[in-house]
C-alpha cells in the first residue's frame, strides 16, 4: 500500500482567549479549534477540508505549516514526526508550502515580484542562477516575464494570487497546502486558478490540502473530502461516494443547500436537511455530538456521548450515532 505523505494524528489545537472570574480564582477560556483531528494524504492526491467559518479548518493548515505549535497530536511528513516551525530540518520547510486566502496580505507590497520569489530561492535553494530561477517559476504560473520588475499593487488580485502560488513553487515542494485559494478572487479568474492548480499539481506530482468552505467546489478538485464542524471531522470520504452517499447529516445539510447545474447533479442532490439555529461558539462546544443542537435527527443520547468513527467500506468514515 503507498505510504501517506501526509499523516496526522489526533490533532489538537486549544487557545486560551480570557480569562473569568475574579483575581486569584481565574480561569482560562478555552477555544478548542482543533480537538481530535486524524487524516492522511497520499502522492498526488486531493484532500478537500472542507467546514464553516469558525470548524477550525484553517488552524489544522497553519499548524501543519508549523506557525503553530500543536497542544497534542502527531503529524507525520514521510517518516519523519515534525513539530512546530522553529523545530523542523530546514528540508522539511522546503517540503511542505502555504498558498494563502489574501493574495493582497501575503505579498510584500514593497518588494517586486522578483524579490518575493528569489527570497524562498534565497532561503532553501542553494547555488544556480537565481534570475533564471524566478523566470522559470513565472514561465511555469503562466506570467509573462515582465511581471518580475512590478509591485504588488500593480497586478490583478488573480496575477497576485498566481505569483502567491509561483512563491510556494519555488522551494520545489511535495505538500502545498492550500488555503482557500480563490474565495477573495472574482468568479471570473476562480476557474482559472483552479485550473492553473490542477496542471501544476499533474506536472509536478503535487499534493494539495485544500482547504475551503465552497463545498461544491471539491466536486472537480479533490480526490477525498472530509467535513469540519466545531474542531471535528464528521465524515470522510472518496469525492464520488461523498457527493453520492453523504450519510452525516451535517454532510447532507451542506450538500442540499449548494447550487447544481445539470440535472444529474440534481437527481444525487440530498433532501433539503433543515438545521435548527446557528454554529455554536467553539468556546461552548456542546457535549456529545457536537451537532446535536442543529441536528433534526438528534437523539437523547446525541448529547451526551461523542460518537465514534465508523468505516462503512471503501474508506468512508462518518461520525454518527446513526450509524452502527
Ligand atoms: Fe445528529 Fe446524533 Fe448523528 Fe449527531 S450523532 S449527527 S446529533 S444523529
Amino acid at each position: 500500500m503507498t505510504q501517506p505523505i501526509l499523516s496526522v494524528q489526533e490533532l489538537k489545537k486549544y487557545f486560551v482567549v480570557g480569562h473569568t472570574g475574579l483575581l486569584g480564582k481565574r480561569t482560562p477560556v478555552i477555544v478548542r479549534a482543533v480537538d481530535g483531528v486524524s487524516f492522511e494524504i497520499y502522492p498526488g492526491e486531493t484532500l478537500g477540508l472542507v467546514g464553516e467559518s469558525g470548524s477550525g479548518k484553517s488552524t489544522v493548515a497553519y499548524t501543519i505549516v508549523g506557525m503553530y505549535k500543536p497542544t497534542a497530536g502527531k503529524i507525520r511528513f514521510m517518516d519523519t514526526e515534525i513539530g512546530a516551525n522553529d523545530q523542523r530540518p530546514k528540508e522539511l520547510k522546503k517540503a511542505i508550502q502555504i498558498v494563502f486566502q489574501d493574495p493582497g496580505s501575503s505579498l510584500n507590497p514593497r518588494q517586486t515580484i522578483k524579490q518575493i520569489l528569489e527570497m524562498p530561492l534565497r532561503v532553501h535553494r542553494k547555488g544556480g542562477n537565481r534570475l533564471e530561477m524566478v523566470l522559470h517559476l513565472l514561465e511555469i504560473v503562466g506570467l509573462p516575464p515582465e511581471t518580475m520588475y512590478k509591485y504588488p499593487r500593480m497586478l490583478s488580485g488573480g496575477e497576485k494570487q498566481i505569483v502567491g502560488i509561483a512563491r510556494a513553487l519555488a522551494t520545489e515542494p511535495s505538500l502545498v497546502i492550500l488555503d482557500e485559494p480563490t474565495s477573495a478572487l472574482d468568479v471570473s479568474v476562480q476557474a482559472k486558478t483552479i485550473n492553473l492548480l490542477l496542471q501544476l499539481q499533474r506536472q509536478f506530482n503535487l499534493s494539495y490540502l485544500f482547504i475551503t468552505h465552497d463545498l461544491s467546489l471539491m466536486r472537480n478538485v479533490a480526490n477525498r473530502v472530509a467535513i469540519m464542524y466545531l474542531g471535528k471531522i464528521c465524515e470522510v470520504a472518496n469525492t464520488a461516494d461523498f457527493f453520492q452517499k453523504p450519510l452525516h447529516p451535517y454532510t447532507q445539510m451542506l450538500l442540499s443547500s449548494i447550487p447544481v447545474v445539470s440535472e444529474e447533479e440534481e437527481a444525487l442532490r440530498p433532501k433539503k436537511v433543515l438545521s435548527q439555529g446557528e454554529i455554536p461558539s467553539p468556546v461552548n462546544i456542546p457535549t456529545g455530538c457536537s451537532f446535536h443542537t442543529r441536528c433534526p435527527f438528534a437523539m437523547p443520547h446525541c448529547s451526551k456521548v461523542d460518537p465514534p468513527f465508523v468505516d462503512m467500506g471503501g474508506g468512508h468514515l462518518v461520525r454518527c450515532h446513526l450509524y452502527p
